[in-house]
């Protein structure tokens, strides 16, 4: 690296060489990325090519949307990658949150009970489900939906617990894929697979739902695969390739599909209403380009894996093992590391570098959260971003990279500026 761009950046000249290393041992990790990102970008291909995408389905409609036949297409693509019967892909949901809590609230009913199988849900979702006050009385207990948590066995579902919780009553088992803050590692599908035959041996109509935010494309197949029945997600993280520029997904069995798009819209307006605003290239587009960036996102993941393992921190996942998500871990050791990693990943970014981020209390969080996002989109974690709650054990989780190399500076800034603070 030239010396000029070192100092712009404010890397160690050591931490240089220790990259040198960790891409040359990551080649065969690497190899098997590109493989899963050749795969799935075929399977993107083929969903759109099997829409006949034209360039008349991207510019979208106004008013009520009737007839939007890029909106269809998009909807069906989705379902065939999402390996589901439907699909509702839209930009009027306004986060990964409100797809998910659509997805949720469409399909249970008072009296009915909610299972939370992998334990403590995504924070946002606790205020959705009612864990947390709801202040207009609005969330699925207020709606007279019980939920039962059941804690984790060694870090991941406890199947007989779950089976355990059934009851005559159960509307809906919750699998979270991500790990989104907890310190358990994303499921593995088969594992959600286990969920799926649990729940479907007891009563084919509880609906296993699952939490897709930061899996999609990261395995080469998706939840619908192994039988679950609605699984929802956000399109400012994997799977709008970093070019949506909001909106979320549901997908899933066609009455579930149907559901949501009417609390979505409303009775008997469904999933045929909604202009797309112009914003159907981007999110199609997005769609192809998805599999690739996520591959960029995973390479960046394994190299902070690996360089903040060779500078004594602890990590999880660790550089060479499986991954069923884009988020990494990485435990520091006190809340001053934790502003200064994001801080530097801040620092790294193409937007708003100047910035800095600070912890601070986040509508639907719990503890106070620092965020790191130099993003294109606000707040798009498909793009190089970093978080974390400020609690102890002091985890931050580094997730996105839109480039490779992108994630693999942010990382070295990163390792730099933790370093530096310590010496
Ligand atoms: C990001 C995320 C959500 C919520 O998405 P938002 O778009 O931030 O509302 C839900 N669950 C998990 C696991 C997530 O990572």
């Amino acid at each position: 690296m030239k010396d000029n761009l070192r100092k712009h950046f404010n890397i160690l000249p050591e931490l240089e060489e220790l990259a040198t290393d960790i891409e040359i041992d990551s080649r065969s990790i690497f190899s098997r990325v590109e493989d899963l990102v050749n795969y799935n970008q075929m399977r993107v291909l083929a969903a759109l090519q099997n829409q006949q995408l034209s360039d008349w389905h991207l510019h979208g409609s106004t008013g009520y949307g009737y007839g939007d036949m890029g909106r269809e297409a998009l909807d069906k693509a989705y379902a065939e990658l999402m390996q589901t019967e439907a699909a509702l892909v839209r930009p009027h949901f306004v986060s990964g949150t409100h797809a998910i809590a659509c997805a949720m609230m469409a399909n249970l009913k008072p009296g009915q009970k909610l299972i939370l199988a992998s334990a403590e849900p995504y924070d946002t979702l606790e205020g959705v489900i009612g864990m947390t006050k709801a202040p207009l009385a609005n969330s699925l207990t207020d709606m007279g939906v019980g939920y039962e948590v059941i804690p984790l066995k060694n870090n991941t579902i406890d199947l007989l617990a779950v089976e355990k919780a059934i009851s005559p009553d159960t509307g809906m088992i919750h699998v979270q894929r991500s790990s989104g803050y907890a310190s358990r590692p994303a499921l593995k599908m088969h594992e959600i697979a286990q969920v799926v035959q649990t729940a479907h041996s007891k009563n084919k109509n509880i609906i296993v739902f699952v939490d897709n935010c930061y899996g999609e494309f990261v395995e080469e197949i998706e939840p619908g695969a192994v039988g679950v029945d609605l699984l929802a997600g956000s399109l400012i993280k994997n799977p709008g390739g970093g070019l949506a520029i909001s909106g979320g997904y549901v997908a899933g069995k066609e009455l579930y599909v149907a559901r949501a798009a009417e609390r979505l819209t409303a009775p008997g307006l469904a999933n045929e209403l909604g202009a797309t605003f112009g914003q159907l290239r981007l999110m199609l587009q997005g769609l192809f380009i998805a599999p690739h960036a996520v591959g960029e996102a995973l390479k960046g993941a394994i190299f902070t894996a690996a360089l903040f393992k060779k500078i004594g921190f602890k990590v999880s996942p660790d550089a060479n093992a499986p991954r069923q998500d884009i988020i990494q871990m990485v435990q520091l050791q006190g809340p001053e590391q934790v502003i200064a990693f994001c801080e530097a990943i801040q620092a790294s970014g193409p937007v708003d570098a100047h910035v800095r981020p600070m912890p601070s209390q986040l509508p639907g969080y719990i503890d106070p959260v620092i965020m790191a996002a130099p993003t294109f989109i606000l707040g798009s974690s498909l793009e190089l971003s970093a978080d974390a709650p400020l609690r102890p054990p002091y985890h931050v989780f580094y997730q996105g990279g839109l480039t490779y190399a992108h994630a693999r500076l942010g990382a070295l800034m990163a390792a730099s500026r933790v370093l530096q603070l310590s010496t």
